[in-house]
């Protein structure tokens, strides 16, 4: 997929902007707080409903608005697909695909899927495995709306349960009365993380090698509590597991057993990259797993996703930025990359079919060539 055409009212610190792509390969750049960011987040609003920096929407409004409004265009064989949000405050948030608004509870997720990296993404590697449920959750809701079915359902079982474990003037069986929710969505939502980290572990470790040209071996695991049912009946094998804890879930007030503790296992040459990971090492294993994912996105959805790039390049040797480069231009989706310069060794890679857009004063300017050298150092 490509996005032909952007346009921002009122979102962040741009007044007015429309932007057309017609190039696979997009450079926002600029010096610091100039709003490169906010244009890669406006494009992740667009197509994933979602921003990758804030959970909070009226953060996106411009200071001086009380409302913003974005609109993206994807051409293919002469037919649009248009994508649009808005939002004002006290209103809430409206989707339209095509021109038609979507309902309540409906996202434009798969339209024209997306891909972010961004410094943020590191914390996946970093910190805690909520972290990285929310990760593996949120992929897998933009590639099947019957995943965040089931995902809904068990976290509303699970909220009612653990209510009911906490409230002492509940009995037994107003907590057991969700263990049925949670067999049947907690299955469903394992079976398809375990698939889905299956497939991530094969690709990113590929992605691993040809980025950093190592013979280091990354692995991804699944770390599930419940990795043991793969028996007959597992159904059965965990309504058991919920029975035998069900007194010290009593004692501690939260279910003890499920999808929700369940982790990613990031490993490479069997350390694990939590403990012993070099700022480079979390970095490359962040990008190997988004490289994956635009594979995973192709195969799921049939088409590949845009790839937003937020100052990838920093903290990153020459080799390994070359190694990324290349592999994106092999994979033939359009790429938009922010930073402050196009580093030296990106020149030659960037000749055509690209784009350079300078972003300074709170506009976005199109530029006749690259800044090859930092643009405050420009004479
Ligand atoms: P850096 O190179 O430091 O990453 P950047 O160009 O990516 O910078 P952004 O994070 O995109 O910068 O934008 C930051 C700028 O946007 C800041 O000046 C900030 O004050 C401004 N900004 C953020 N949110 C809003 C908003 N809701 N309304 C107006 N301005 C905003
Ligand atoms: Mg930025």
């Amino acid at each position: 997929m490509s996005i032909n055409s952007l346009t921002l009212n009122k979102f962040r610190n741009f007044d007015k902007e429309t932007l057309s792509f017609e190039s696979r390969y997009v450079f926002f750049l600029g010096q610091n707080a100039q709003g490169k960011t906010n244009l890669l987040e406006a494009i992740y609003y667009l197509t994933c409903a979602k921003s990758f920096r804030t959970s909070r929407i009226s953060n996106l409004v411009n200071f001086n608005s009380d409302y913003f409004y974005l609109k993206g265009i994807s051409l293919k064989n002469n037919l649009a697909d248009v994508l649009e949000v808005s939002f004002k405050n006290g209103e809430g948030r409206k989707h339209k695909y095509n021109g038609v608004l979507l309902k309540k509870g409906e996202y434009p997720w798969g339209i024209i899927p997306t891909i972010s990296y961004s410094r943020k993404d590191l914390k996946l590697s970093e910190e805690e495995a909520s972290l990285r449920r929310k990760f593996i959750d949120q992929e897998l809701s933009f590639l099947s709306k019957t995943y965040f079915y089931h995902l809904k359902r068990y976290n509303r079982a699970l909220k009612q349960r653990n209510a009911a474990l906490k409230n002492k003037h509940s009995g037994e069986s107003e907590v057991r009365l969700w263990d049925e929710e949670l067999v049947v969505h907690g299955l469903y939502i394992i079976k398809k993380r375990r698939e889905f980290i299956d497939t991530l572990n094969i690709l990113s470790r590929l992605a691993y090698r040809r980025l950093t040209g190592s013979s280091e071996e990354l692995k991804i695991g699944f770390r599930c509590q419940l990795n043991d049912l793969k028996e007959k009946d597992p159904e059965s094998a965990y309504r058991a597991r919920l029975t035998s804890v069900y007194q010290r879930e009593r004692k501690l007030g939260y279910t003890l057993f499920g999808p929700h503790k369940d982790d990613l296992e990031i490993v490479i040459n069997d350390n694990d990259i939590r403990q012993f990971g070099s700022s480079g090492q979390h970095k490359s294993v962040v990008l190997s797993i988004k490289l994956a994912l635009i594979e995973i996105v192709k195969k799921e959805s049939g088409v590949y996703p845009l790839l937003l790039l937020d100052e990838v390049f920093s903290e990153l040797d020459e080799k390994r930025i070359v190694s990324l480069v290349q592999i994106i231009k092999r994979k033939k989706i359009q790429v938009f990359f922010s930073g402050d310069h196009l580093p030296a060794c990106l020149s030659k890679f960037f000749t055509d079919n690209t784009t350079f857009f300078l972003v300074s004063d709170n506009q976005v300017k199109l530029q006749e060539r690259p800044l090859a050298v930092r643009p405050d150092l420009a004479s």
